[in-house]
């Protein structure tokens, strides 16, 4: 168990909305006046997938998904499935994916096979608000995001360890002693 002294400030709440407000100047410029859906890919989303639809301007409607990816402690394993699928018809929609990391590429690919086999979707981007580039085994890189990082274990923003550390405004990453 790590107390919030363990957390290293990496990403401000500052530079966090900042990013955001340029992710979301991109899409409007896009997607103009087309009506979009935002999937919120729960739970490490939900902050970012919020403050980005603030900054939207065309018609935006937002869902909701919930993936498990079979793990175990700070590693991806590449096992990951829907197990709360809670999304519309999205047949000829312009569908923008909220996604909180990309790391090794297993989830981002995932999404993006999941939507191309179940829905004829009009548009797809996948937008990421951070990218861990370094740490990638399958060839897939998000569309749009906001920070590249390095081989850390982040927490904050939405992002937890073991449940814990979502609440907090700004990315920090966990000191581990050596
Ligand atoms: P991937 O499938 O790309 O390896 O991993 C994506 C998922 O792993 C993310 O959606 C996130 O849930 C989790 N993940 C990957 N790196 C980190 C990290 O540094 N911190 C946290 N909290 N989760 C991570």
């Amino acid at each position: 168990m790590y107390t919030e002294q363990d957390i290293k400030p990496l990403i401000s709440e500052s530079q966090i909305q900042q990013a955001i407000k340029t992710m979301a100047d991109n899409l409007n410029n896009l997607y103009k006046q087309e009506e979009v859906y935002l999937i919120c890919v729960l739970k490490g989303s939900v902050m970012f997938m919020t403050d980005l639809a603030k900054q939207l301007k065309m018609p935006v409607k937002m869902e909701f998904i919930r993936l498990s990816s079979y793990g175990s402690g700070t590693e991806s394993s590449g096992k990951v499935r829907a197990i709360d699928i809670l999304l519309p018809d999205l047949n000829d929609k312009n569908v923008i994916i909220a996604e909180d990391i990309v790391d090794t590429g297993h989830t981002a690919k995932f999404l993006t096979d999941f939507f191309d086999y179940k829905f004829k979707v009009k548009s797809l981007t996948f937008c990421s608000l951070l990218d861990k580039k370094i740490k990638r085994v399958v060839d897939i890189n998000p569309d749009y995001y906001c920070f590249e990082i390095d081989d850390k274990f982040v927490v904050g923003y939405g992002l937890d360890n073991d449940g814990l550390y979502r609440n907090l405004p700004y990315i920090g990453y966990i000191e581990t002693q050596s």
